[in-house]
Protein backbone atom coordinates (compact mmCIF):
# COMPACT_ATOMS: atom_id res chain seq x y z
CA UNK A 1 0.00 0.00 0.00
CA UNK A 2 1.29 3.63 -0.84
CA UNK A 3 2.13 5.60 2.07
CA UNK A 4 1.70 8.81 -0.13
CA UNK A 5 -1.16 11.33 0.86
CA UNK A 6 -2.52 13.79 -2.05
CA UNK A 7 -4.35 16.91 -2.05
CA UNK A 8 -6.99 16.86 -4.46
CA UNK A 9 -8.66 19.61 -5.27
CA UNK A 10 -11.81 20.46 -7.13
CA UNK A 11 -12.61 23.50 -9.07
CA UNK A 12 -15.25 22.42 -11.08
CA UNK A 13 -15.08 21.89 -15.06
CA UNK A 14 -16.94 19.08 -16.94
CA UNK A 15 -15.00 16.36 -14.82
CA UNK A 16 -17.95 17.21 -12.21
CA UNK A 17 -21.31 17.89 -14.15
CA UNK A 18 -24.17 16.93 -14.73
CA UNK A 19 -26.56 17.14 -17.61
CA UNK A 20 -29.37 20.28 -16.73
CA UNK A 21 -32.21 21.08 -18.82
CA UNK A 22 -29.61 24.33 -19.87
CA UNK A 23 -26.83 22.06 -20.79
CA UNK A 24 -23.48 20.69 -18.44
CA UNK A 25 -23.63 22.37 -14.91
CA UNK A 26 -21.27 21.69 -12.17
CA UNK A 27 -23.14 18.27 -10.13
CA UNK A 28 -24.44 18.77 -6.84
CA UNK A 29 -22.79 15.41 -5.21
CA UNK A 30 -19.38 15.38 -6.82
CA UNK A 31 -17.96 14.24 -3.54
CA UNK A 32 -19.89 10.74 -3.27
CA UNK A 33 -19.26 10.07 -7.12
CA UNK A 34 -15.61 10.49 -6.53
CA UNK A 35 -15.56 8.38 -3.62
CA UNK A 36 -17.97 5.83 -5.17
CA UNK A 37 -15.18 5.52 -7.99
CA UNK A 38 -11.81 5.90 -5.87
CA UNK A 39 -13.28 3.66 -2.77
CA UNK A 40 -13.11 -0.20 -4.27
CA UNK A 41 -9.40 1.09 -5.65
CA UNK A 42 -8.18 2.37 -1.88
CA UNK A 43 -4.64 0.19 -1.45
CA UNK A 44 -3.91 0.67 -4.60
CA UNK A 45 -3.97 4.46 -4.97
CA UNK A 46 -2.08 7.00 -3.06
CA UNK A 47 -4.25 8.13 -0.43
CA UNK A 48 -5.85 11.22 -0.94
CA UNK A 49 -8.08 14.18 1.11
CA UNK A 50 -10.66 15.87 -1.24
CA UNK A 51 -10.51 19.87 -0.85
CA UNK A 52 -14.19 20.78 -2.34
CA UNK A 53 -14.32 24.58 -3.90
CA UNK A 54 -17.89 25.93 -2.29
CA UNK A 55 -18.48 27.11 -5.91
CA UNK A 56 -17.57 24.88 -9.00
CA UNK A 57 -17.01 26.58 -11.60
CA UNK A 58 -16.89 26.31 -15.84
CA UNK A 59 -13.36 27.38 -16.04
CA UNK A 60 -14.69 29.96 -18.94
CA UNK A 61 -15.46 31.77 -15.68
CA UNK A 62 -12.24 31.62 -14.39
CA UNK A 63 -10.54 34.64 -13.59
CA UNK A 64 -6.50 35.64 -12.20
CA UNK A 65 -8.15 35.73 -8.75
CA UNK A 66 -9.20 32.15 -9.34
CA UNK A 67 -5.79 31.26 -10.20
CA UNK A 68 -4.43 33.12 -7.32
CA UNK A 69 -7.00 31.35 -4.79
CA UNK A 70 -5.72 27.53 -6.19
CA UNK A 71 -1.81 28.63 -5.55
CA UNK A 72 -2.17 29.60 -2.27
CA UNK A 73 -4.54 26.96 -1.02
CA UNK A 74 -1.56 24.75 -2.65
CA UNK A 75 0.65 26.75 -0.55
CA UNK A 76 -1.01 26.64 2.64
CA UNK A 77 -1.38 22.78 2.21
CA UNK A 78 1.95 22.18 1.25
CA UNK A 79 4.07 20.59 4.23
CA UNK A 80 0.91 18.62 4.38
CA UNK A 81 1.20 16.41 1.50
CA UNK A 82 3.01 14.71 -0.83
CA UNK A 83 1.37 16.10 -4.19
CA UNK A 84 -1.51 17.70 -5.54
CA UNK A 85 -3.98 17.64 -8.17
CA UNK A 86 -6.34 20.23 -9.40
CA UNK A 87 -9.44 18.95 -10.82
CA UNK A 88 -10.23 21.92 -13.50
CA UNK A 89 -12.30 22.47 -16.55
CA UNK A 90 -10.49 22.53 -19.72
CA UNK A 91 -11.24 25.38 -21.25
CA UNK A 92 -8.70 27.34 -19.28
CA UNK A 93 -6.85 24.64 -18.02
CA UNK A 94 -3.44 25.90 -19.45
CA UNK A 95 -3.83 29.29 -18.40
CA UNK A 96 -4.29 28.01 -14.76
CA UNK A 97 -1.51 25.27 -14.99
CA UNK A 98 0.94 27.95 -16.25
CA UNK A 99 -0.37 30.58 -13.61
CA UNK A 100 0.39 28.12 -11.13
CA UNK A 101 4.18 27.39 -12.25
CA UNK A 102 4.77 31.18 -11.86
CA UNK A 103 3.10 31.09 -8.17
CA UNK A 104 5.13 27.87 -7.41
CA UNK A 105 8.30 28.18 -8.24
CA UNK A 106 10.82 25.66 -7.63
CA UNK A 107 8.55 23.11 -6.14
CA UNK A 108 10.13 20.24 -5.03
CA UNK A 109 6.59 17.44 -5.67
CA UNK A 110 3.98 17.32 -8.43
CA UNK A 111 1.16 19.34 -8.69
CA UNK A 112 -0.79 17.33 -11.39
CA UNK A 113 -3.61 19.53 -13.33
CA UNK A 114 -6.23 17.53 -14.97
CA UNK A 115 -10.02 17.39 -15.99
CA UNK A 116 -11.79 15.47 -18.50
CA UNK A 117 -13.96 15.97 -21.48
CA UNK A 118 -16.81 13.78 -20.85
CA UNK A 119 -17.52 13.88 -17.24
CA UNK A 120 -17.68 11.24 -14.26
CA UNK A 121 -20.46 9.01 -14.43
CA UNK A 122 -21.41 9.49 -18.06
CA UNK A 123 -20.77 6.50 -20.00
CA UNK A 124 -17.47 6.33 -22.42
CA UNK A 125 -15.85 9.24 -20.00
CA UNK A 126 -12.70 9.53 -19.87
CA UNK A 127 -12.40 11.27 -16.04
CA UNK A 128 -11.86 8.23 -14.19
CA UNK A 129 -9.10 7.35 -16.17
CA UNK A 130 -7.45 11.18 -16.39
CA UNK A 131 -8.47 11.42 -12.39
CA UNK A 132 -6.52 8.14 -11.21
CA UNK A 133 -3.81 8.36 -13.16
CA UNK A 134 -3.12 11.62 -12.01
CA UNK A 135 -3.65 10.76 -8.56
CA UNK A 136 -0.79 8.37 -9.30
CA UNK A 137 1.21 10.55 -10.94
CA UNK A 138 0.66 13.16 -8.04
CA UNK A 139 2.91 10.43 -5.86
CA UNK A 140 5.54 10.07 -7.99
CA UNK A 141 8.83 11.90 -6.49
CA UNK A 142 10.46 12.09 -10.29
CA UNK A 143 7.95 15.12 -10.70
CA UNK A 144 9.05 18.81 -9.31
CA UNK A 145 6.71 21.07 -11.24
CA UNK A 146 3.05 21.78 -12.37
CA UNK A 147 2.26 19.25 -15.12
CA UNK A 148 -1.18 18.65 -16.81
CA UNK A 149 -2.20 15.30 -17.34
CA UNK A 150 -4.69 14.57 -20.56
CA UNK A 151 -5.18 11.19 -21.74
CA UNK A 152 -1.99 9.58 -21.45
CA UNK A 153 0.13 12.62 -21.81
CA UNK A 154 1.53 14.10 -19.28
CA UNK A 155 2.42 17.80 -20.59
CA UNK A 156 4.36 20.66 -18.62
CA UNK A 157 1.88 22.89 -17.38
CA UNK A 158 2.93 26.45 -18.84
CA UNK A 159 4.20 24.72 -22.30
CA UNK A 160 0.84 22.95 -22.89
CA UNK A 161 -2.69 24.01 -24.94
CA UNK A 162 -5.77 22.54 -25.01
CA UNK A 163 -5.89 21.48 -29.34
CA UNK A 164 -9.57 19.59 -29.45
CA UNK A 165 -12.64 20.01 -28.30
CA UNK A 166 -12.88 16.70 -29.36
CA UNK A 167 -11.24 13.91 -29.20
CA UNK A 168 -9.57 12.62 -25.49
CA UNK A 169 -6.39 13.94 -26.89
CA UNK A 170 -7.33 17.43 -25.89
CA UNK A 171 -3.63 18.85 -24.83
CA UNK A 172 -0.39 19.33 -26.14
CA UNK A 173 2.74 20.99 -26.05
CA UNK A 174 4.11 21.46 -29.56
CA UNK A 175 7.57 23.72 -28.07
CA UNK A 176 8.35 20.95 -25.70
CA UNK A 177 8.03 17.23 -25.12
CA UNK A 178 6.05 15.58 -23.59
CA UNK A 179 7.10 14.97 -19.91
CA UNK A 180 5.37 11.20 -19.93
CA UNK A 181 3.59 9.08 -22.12
CA UNK A 182 1.18 6.68 -19.96
CA UNK A 183 0.27 3.49 -21.93
CA UNK A 184 0.45 0.13 -19.74
CA UNK A 185 3.88 1.66 -18.58
CA UNK A 186 4.20 5.44 -17.39
CA UNK A 187 7.61 6.17 -19.78
CA UNK A 188 9.19 9.43 -17.87
CA UNK A 189 11.02 11.35 -20.45
CA UNK A 190 14.01 12.23 -17.32
CA UNK A 191 15.75 14.95 -19.42
CA UNK A 192 12.17 17.07 -19.92
CA UNK A 193 11.45 17.16 -16.77
CA UNK A 194 12.53 20.05 -14.05
CA UNK A 195 15.14 18.94 -12.18
CA UNK A 196 14.01 18.96 -7.75
CA UNK A 197 14.92 22.64 -6.83
CA UNK A 198 16.95 22.88 -4.23
CA UNK A 199 14.29 24.88 -2.40
CA UNK A 200 10.85 26.63 -3.05
CA UNK A 201 10.49 29.96 -4.18
CA UNK A 202 7.00 31.26 -4.10
CA UNK A 203 5.51 33.91 -5.11
CA UNK A 204 1.97 34.93 -4.13
CA UNK A 205 1.02 37.83 -5.05
CA UNK A 206 -2.37 39.78 -5.04
CA UNK A 207 -3.23 39.46 -8.76
CA UNK A 208 -6.16 41.53 -8.94
CA UNK A 209 -7.40 41.77 -12.52
CA UNK A 210 -4.60 42.83 -14.59
CA UNK A 211 -5.12 44.97 -17.38
CA UNK A 212 -3.22 42.55 -20.10
CA UNK A 213 -5.20 42.57 -23.32
CA UNK A 214 -4.60 40.85 -26.92
CA UNK A 215 -5.31 41.68 -30.54
CA UNK A 216 -5.14 39.03 -33.34
CA UNK A 217 -4.39 40.05 -36.60
CA UNK A 218 -6.09 39.59 -38.96
CA UNK A 219 -6.09 40.87 -43.04
CA UNK A 220 -7.44 44.19 -43.56
CA UNK A 221 -8.16 44.99 -39.97
CA UNK A 222 -8.76 48.64 -39.29
CA UNK A 223 -6.06 50.57 -36.81
CA UNK A 224 -9.02 51.61 -35.24
CA UNK A 225 -9.22 48.46 -33.01
CA UNK A 226 -6.14 49.42 -31.69
CA UNK A 227 -6.27 52.66 -30.79
CA UNK A 228 -9.26 51.38 -28.83
CA UNK A 229 -7.74 49.19 -27.01
CA UNK A 230 -4.97 51.73 -25.96
CA UNK A 231 -7.66 54.22 -24.94
CA UNK A 232 -8.42 50.86 -22.14
CA UNK A 233 -5.32 51.95 -20.54
CA UNK A 234 -4.04 48.45 -20.46
CA UNK A 235 -0.79 47.49 -19.02
CA UNK A 236 -0.15 45.46 -21.52
CA UNK A 237 -1.42 44.10 -25.15
CA UNK A 238 -0.46 40.35 -26.46
CA UNK A 239 -0.32 40.61 -30.39
CA UNK A 240 -1.13 37.64 -31.91
CA UNK A 241 1.21 37.80 -35.04
CA UNK A 242 1.30 35.79 -38.19
CA UNK A 243 4.23 33.06 -38.65
CA UNK A 244 7.37 34.41 -37.21
CA UNK A 245 6.06 37.33 -36.24
CA UNK A 246 4.85 39.42 -38.93
CA UNK A 247 2.18 42.12 -38.89
CA UNK A 248 1.25 44.50 -41.61
CA UNK A 249 3.78 47.25 -41.82
CA UNK A 250 2.21 49.30 -44.90
CA UNK A 251 0.65 51.97 -42.88
CA UNK A 252 2.99 53.84 -40.91
CA UNK A 253 0.28 54.83 -38.49
CA UNK A 254 0.53 50.79 -36.82
CA UNK A 255 4.32 51.25 -35.91
CA UNK A 256 3.96 55.02 -34.66
CA UNK A 257 1.02 53.98 -32.49
CA UNK A 258 2.78 51.20 -31.37
CA UNK A 259 5.95 53.25 -30.59
CA UNK A 260 3.41 55.89 -28.57
CA UNK A 261 2.23 53.21 -26.71
CA UNK A 262 5.91 51.57 -25.09
CA UNK A 263 6.86 55.11 -24.95
CA UNK A 264 3.71 55.77 -22.55
CA UNK A 265 5.01 52.46 -20.40
CA UNK A 266 2.42 49.85 -22.39
CA UNK A 267 4.22 46.57 -22.19
CA UNK A 268 4.26 45.47 -25.91
CA UNK A 269 4.17 41.54 -26.94
CA UNK A 270 4.32 39.71 -29.55
CA UNK A 271 3.33 35.74 -30.53
CA UNK A 272 2.57 33.59 -33.54
CA UNK A 273 -0.86 32.47 -34.39
CA UNK A 274 1.07 29.12 -35.72
CA UNK A 275 0.43 26.72 -33.23
CA UNK A 276 4.79 25.25 -33.20
CA UNK A 277 7.89 27.03 -33.67
CA UNK A 278 8.76 30.80 -31.89
CA UNK A 279 8.43 34.43 -32.34
CA UNK A 280 11.66 35.74 -34.08
CA UNK A 281 10.87 39.38 -34.87
CA UNK A 282 13.26 40.56 -37.33
CA UNK A 283 13.43 37.45 -39.79
CA UNK A 284 10.78 39.49 -41.94
CA UNK A 285 10.76 42.98 -42.61
CA UNK A 286 6.99 42.90 -41.77
CA UNK A 287 8.60 42.14 -38.23
CA UNK A 288 11.63 44.40 -37.73
CA UNK A 289 9.47 47.19 -37.58
CA UNK A 290 7.15 45.86 -34.52
CA UNK A 291 10.92 45.27 -32.90
CA UNK A 292 11.58 48.88 -33.62
CA UNK A 293 8.73 50.70 -32.70
CA UNK A 294 9.43 48.35 -28.93
CA UNK A 295 7.17 45.51 -29.29
CA UNK A 296 9.18 42.15 -27.86
CA UNK A 297 9.22 38.63 -29.64
CA UNK A 298 8.09 35.87 -26.98
CA UNK A 299 10.31 33.29 -28.44
CA UNK A 300 8.70 29.93 -28.02
CA UNK A 301 5.99 30.38 -24.72
CA UNK A 302 2.57 29.61 -25.79
CA UNK A 303 0.32 31.91 -25.30
CA UNK A 304 -1.28 31.31 -22.14
CA UNK A 305 1.83 31.01 -20.71
CA UNK A 306 2.67 34.80 -22.11
CA UNK A 307 -0.82 35.89 -20.68
CA UNK A 308 -0.50 34.02 -17.41
CA UNK A 309 3.23 35.62 -16.63
CA UNK A 310 2.22 39.44 -17.31
CA UNK A 311 -0.40 38.98 -14.98
CA UNK A 312 1.78 37.18 -12.31
CA UNK A 313 5.08 40.02 -13.28
CA UNK A 314 2.78 43.20 -12.84
CA UNK A 315 1.27 41.65 -9.66
CA UNK A 316 4.93 41.12 -8.39
CA UNK A 317 4.98 44.86 -8.94
CA UNK A 318 7.64 45.44 -11.59
CA UNK A 319 8.07 47.91 -13.67
CA UNK A 320 7.21 48.35 -17.25
CA UNK A 321 10.67 47.78 -17.98
CA UNK A 322 11.20 44.98 -15.63
CA UNK A 323 8.41 43.43 -16.72
CA UNK A 324 9.68 43.43 -20.66
CA UNK A 325 13.20 42.08 -19.27
CA UNK A 326 11.27 39.60 -17.04
CA UNK A 327 8.95 38.12 -19.75
CA UNK A 328 11.77 37.06 -21.45
CA UNK A 329 13.77 35.77 -18.37
CA UNK A 330 12.45 31.67 -17.81
CA UNK A 331 11.18 30.98 -14.46
CA UNK A 332 9.43 27.60 -14.55
CA UNK A 333 10.75 25.94 -17.95
CA UNK A 334 8.25 28.16 -19.90
CA UNK A 335 10.35 29.27 -22.32
CA UNK A 336 13.75 28.40 -24.71
CA UNK A 337 15.95 31.23 -24.30
CA UNK A 338 17.23 30.31 -27.61
CA UNK A 339 15.06 28.95 -30.31
CA UNK A 340 16.61 27.79 -33.41
CA UNK A 341 16.77 29.00 -36.36
CA UNK A 342 18.10 28.00 -40.19
CA UNK A 343 21.60 27.61 -40.86
N1 LIG B 1 -16.46 24.42 -20.15
C1 LIG B 1 -15.77 23.37 -19.44
C2 LIG B 1 -14.75 24.04 -18.52
O1 LIG B 1 -13.73 24.44 -18.96
C3 LIG B 1 -15.09 22.47 -20.39
C4 LIG B 1 -14.37 21.30 -19.79
O2 LIG B 1 -14.14 21.18 -18.61
O3 LIG B 1 -13.97 20.40 -20.58
O4 LIG B 1 -15.02 24.18 -17.34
Amino acid sequence: MSEKHVCLLYTGGTIGMEKTAQGYAPMRDFDNVLSRLLSPLSGTLPRYTLHQYRVPIDSSNATPADWQKIGRDIADRYSRFDGFVVLHGTDTMAYTASALSFMLQGLRKPVIVTGSQIPLGEARSDAAQNLITALQLAACDKINEVALYFNQRLLRGNRSSKVSTQHFNAFDSSNYPWLAEIGIRVEMNRSALLPRATQEKFELPEYGCGRVLALKFVPGMSMQVLQAMLELKPEAIIFECYGAGNAPDHDPALLQILASANASGVVLVACSQAIQGGVTLGAYVTGSGLEQAGVIGSLDMTFEAIFAKLHHLFAMGLSPGSVRTGLLHNLSGEISTSIGSAC
